[in-house]
C-alpha cells in the first residue's frame, strides 16, 4: 500500500494540491486545514465534512502524532517540560513557559543533534534523525491540548525554536513549519513571535535573511573570540564569530529585526572581565541584543555556572559598551529545563532499565 503522507506537514497549497487528486474540492482545503490546526486531528470529528469524505481523508493521509509521555512542571508552574513520543518511538521535549503577556513553547527540530557543543545535552546522545515539518507542528498542537485541559483556555503566542537539534541543519522542514505556523487559517502565529536559535550555520543565515521574514534570530555565541569558541563549539572551527557577525548585519538589514546573541555564562570559562571587554567591542555599534543566561550544569560535563558577582560584572562591562543586555529568565532549574536533559535521563533511564541493571 501507498505510504499515506502526513497531512500535517502540507502547507495549504499543498493540501489543496493534493485534494485535487482526489477530486476534492480546494475549498475543502480550508476547511480541514482550520480544523487540523484547531487540533482536530481525527478527520470523524470534521463535521463540516461530508461524511464519505472523511472516509476518503481518512484511508488517504495520516496526521503524525506526538503523544505526551512525560510532564514535569516547576514548582510555581510557570513553566512545564514535556517529553513526546513520535510515532517511530523516538523521544523528543517541548517546553512550555508562561508568561502573563501569552505562552511560550519551545519547539524541537531534530532528534539529537549534530553540533556537539560541549555543554548542551541534547547532543550527547548524537544525531538520530531531522523532524517533519508535521512534528514540529504536532509538539504546538499537543502542548495546546494540554494547556486548554489544564486551564479551559488555549494560548500559544510564540514561539522558540530553541529545542534538541539545529534548525538551519534542518532548514526546509523548519520553514515550512514557520509557514504553516504563521498562516492565518492555522495557528496564526505572527512572525514577530518567533524566534529561531542557531549555533550559526552562516551560510543559511544569509538563506534565511533572503526569506525576508520577521522572526527574530538569536545566534549561540558563547565566547568572544574564535579560540575560545572552539573549545566550546565545533562548529566554530567551521564559520568565525567575524563572519557570524557579517551575516548577522545582513540579516538586520535584510529583516530589521535586531539580532539577539546568547551567551552561557561558565565560572571561569567565558565569564572572566577581559572576556567581557572583547565580546563589548565586537558588538559595540550594532544594533543587536545581548542574552545572557548562567549555564545549566548539566550531568557529565564539568562546566559550572558562573557566580552572581561575574555575571554582574558581565552585564555591567557590556553596558559600558551600550549593548542591550538581558539575563534570561531560569525557569524550569527544578524540571531539567536545560535543553534535551529531560530526554537524555528518560533515555538513561530506560536502557539502563533495558539492559536489566
Ligand atoms: N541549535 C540551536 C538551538 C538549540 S539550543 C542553537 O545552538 O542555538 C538553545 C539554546 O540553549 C542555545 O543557545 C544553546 O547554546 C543553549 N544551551 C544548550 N545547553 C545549555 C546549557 N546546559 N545551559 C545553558 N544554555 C544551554
Amino acid at each position: 500500500m501507498k505510504e499515506r503522507i502526513d497531512i500535517l506537514d502540507l502547507t495549504l497549497e499543498e493540501l489543496a494540491f493534493e485534494l485535487g487528486k482526489l477530486n476534492i474540492a480546494q475549498y475543502r482545503a480550508e476547511q480541514i486545514y482550520a480544523w487540523l490546526h484547531r487540533g482536530v486531528l481525527d478527520f470523524y470529528d470534521m463535521t463540516n465534512i461530508p461524511k464519505d469524505m472523511r472516509a476518503l481523508l481518512d484511508k488517504s493521509f495520516k496526521t503524525s502524532s506526538v503523544k505526551i509521555l512525560d510532564i514535569l512542571q516547576s514548582e510555581d508552574k510557570s513553566t512545564a517540560k514535556y517529553l513526546f513520543l513520535l510515532d517511530d518511538g523516538n523521544i523528543i521535549e517541548g517546553v512550555v513557559m508562561r508568561y502573563t503577556y501569552g505562552n511560550t513553547i519551545c519547539v524541537s527540530t531534530q532528534v539529537g543533534c549534530k553540533m556537539g557543543c560541549s555543554f548542551c545535552a541534547s547532543t550527547k546522545a548524537g544525531f538520530v534523525r531531522d523532524l517533519s515539518a508535521g512534528e514540529m507542528i504536532a509538539q504546538v498542537l499537543a502542548a495546546e491540548r494540554h494547556i486548554d485541559a489544564d486551564k479551559g483556555k488555549r494560548g500559544i503566542k510564540n514561539i522558540v525554536l530553541m529545542g534538541s537539534g539545529e534548525p538551519l541543519d534542518n532548514y526546509e522542514n523548519t520553514l515550512k513549519f514557520l509557514n504553516i505556523i504563521h498562516h492565518s487559517l492555522g495557528l496564526n502565529i505572527s512572525y514577530r513571535n518567533i524566534t529561531l536559535s542557531t549555533c550559526g550555520l552562516v551560510t543559511r543565515i544569509y538563506d534565511l535573511a533572503d526569506e525576508g521574514l520577521p522572526i527574530t534570530l538569536s545566534i549561540s555565541l558563547h565566547a568572544p573570540n574564535d579560540e575560545l569558541r572552539k573549545e566550546i563549539m565545533p562548529i566554530a572551527h567551521r564559520y568565525g564569530i567575524d563572519e557570524i557577525i557579517q551575516s548577522s548585519k545582513y540579516y538586520f538589514k535584510k529583516t530589521g529585526r535586531r539580532v539577539t546573541f546568547e551567551y552561557a555564562l561558565i565560572d571561569n570559562v567565558n565569564d572572566r572581565k577581559d572576556h567581557a571587554m572583547e565580546l563589548g567591542q565586537k558588538l559595540k555599534d550594532f544594533p543587536c541584543h545581548v542574552n545572557l543566561i548562567p549555564i545549566n550544569e548539566i550531568r557529565d560535563s564539568h562546566y559550572v555556572r558562573s557566580s552572581e558577582k561575574n555575571i554582574d560584572r558581565f552585564i555591567k562591562i557590556l553596558q559600558g559598551y551600550d549593548i542591550q543586555v538581558t539575563r534570561r529568565r531560569e525557569l524550569g532549574q527544578n524540571i531539567q529545563g536545560a535543553c534535551g536533559q529531560l530526554r537524555r535521563d528518560y533515555l538513561g533511564r530506560y536502557i539502563s532499565h533495558s539492559k536489566g541493571e
